[in-house]
């Protein structure tokens, strides 16, 4: 898995379909269908259109008809909320054990809070700090190229200079490179003028794995959708469900979906060739998600394989990807709970806080030390464990060790802790 990272140099406005009320709307995210019609334009600007039996008609193959599988792309903090949580409608209050539930996890939610009475309802768009979005209105221009008279219609653009991130699934580590050659891309409509972008492509060595299906505790998976989704029945006809025979195929053991929470949208798309837009059919929006129950355990490579893979039809088309669990807000009982693990974390360390006082030379190289290692500095990991081999006192050695087993992020709150003091 590598990250693609994709930086405006100009306003852009992302292939939302022209609606009734002359608004030509922008999308606030890319999706994968769009990154793909960028990425193929590129190569085709350069390239030309390839000529079957070259090597440049291979290449073009490979890239955009099955070799790559294109994300969607979003903005650093954003998510699209999965349609199975419900949310606090009006502003929560502190004394709500929960604000949301995420009912593929927890079976039913409440229809109101039962602390605060608000209702509890779906989130319908994309969550998270939305990007600036302009809009201009200008009078429409009828197909003689002469003003319509009366007629104005309102386009929305993204404003240049934001930054959207996304995944890029390669079967061969080398199309990626030839994709990172073809920067910078256009994106979205009136490419002339519009859409200019950088592309970065980082290796996903070390960085976040793909999203893959969630294990419930017992044992059914969760699967969610992070961009749109094109599944049929064994008919061929438009189904809002995976294929029970393709879930069985990826996961090794029969599998079917019992709980669904799905929506309709129209998929375009272009035809990457011959740059036509492709006769629209019928997807499931991204936030779908499905409760999956399986026959056996599913293995983890198994897990592995479908967050590569997706799910349905169309996948190297930007259609089908996985998204994560969602970032769901936390209520008065996960609040809790988590000061309470904060309040364990900090006791497993305690002997630490007296140091400063009974060893008022050795305490700031060591808490250099620590702050270090919480950072992600291997020498100051090592050097941890020397002293906690060989410590001044047997408690300080063994709260140095526990503190050593600590989480990233456990550790560098610890450390913020002891400095604190
Ligand atoms: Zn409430």
């Amino acid at each position: 898995m590598s990250e693609l990272i994709l930086t405006l140099r100009q306003p852009a406005q992302i292939g939302d379909r022209a609606r009734d009320d002359f608004v030509l709307g922008t999308q606030e995210y890319v999706p994968g269908t769009v990154v793909r019609g960028a990425f193929a334009g590129a190569w085709l600007a350069r390239n030309g259109v390839p000529v079957p039996g070259t090597p440049g008609r291979g290449e073009f193959l490979r890239l955009f008809e099955g070799g790559v599988r294109f994300g969607p792309l979003l903005r650093p903090g954003t998510e699209f909320l999965p349609l199975s949580v419900v949310t606090h409608k009006y502003q929560e209050e502190e004394t709500c054990a929960e604000v949301e539930y995420d009912r593929a996890l927890t079976g039913e939610a409440p229809l109101r809070c039962p602390d605060c009475g608000s209702p509890l309802e779906q989130v319908k768009t994309l969550r998270g700090t939305r990007p600036p979005v302009r809009r201009r209105t200008s009078v429409s221009i009828g197909e003689s190229s002469v003003a319509r008279r009366g007629v104005l219609f309102t386009r929305e653009t993204l404003d240049a200079g934001q930054e959207f991130r996304g995944t890029l699934v390669a079967a061969d580590p080398g199309s990626l490179a030839i994709l990172a050659g073809l920067g910078p891309i256009r994106i979205g409509g009136r490419r002339t003028t519009h859409g200019l972008a950088d592309i970065g492509i980082r290796d996903g060595a070390g960085g976040s794995p793909l999203p893959a299906a969630q294990r419930r505790d017992d044992g059914q998976l969760v699967i969610r959708l992070g961009s749109p989704g094109v599944f049929t029945d064994p008919q061929g006809r438009p189904s809002q469900d995976p294929d029970p025979a393709e879930l069985t195929e990826v996961l090794g053991t029969p599998a079917q979906v019992v709980h669904r929470w799905t929506r309709w949208q129209q998929a375009g798309g272009w035809h990457v060739a011959s740059g036509l837009p492709k006769p629209a059919e019928l997807a499931v929006v991204p936030g779908s998600t499905y409760v999956i129950s399986t026959e056996r355990t599913v293995a983890d490579a198994a897990l592995d394989q479908l967050g590569r893979r997706g799910l349905g039809l169309r996948r190297h088309e930007g259609f089908g990807d996985l998204a994560p669990p969602p970032d769901l807000k936390p209520g008065l009982r996960a609040t809790q709970h988590e000061a309470r693990r904060l309040r364990e974390l900090m006791d497993a360390v305690a002997p630490l806080r007296g140091l400063p006082v009974r060893f008022p030379d050795r305490w700031p190289p060591l808490l250099a030390a620590i702050t270090a290692h919480a950072d992600g500095d291997p020498a100051a990991t090592s050097r941890l464990r020397r002293i906690a081999e060989a410590p001044p006192d047997p408690g300080t050695g063994a709260a140095l060790r526990k503190f050593l087993e600590f989480s990233p992020h456990d550790a560098a709150y610890a450390a913020g802790e002891l400095a604190r003091q």
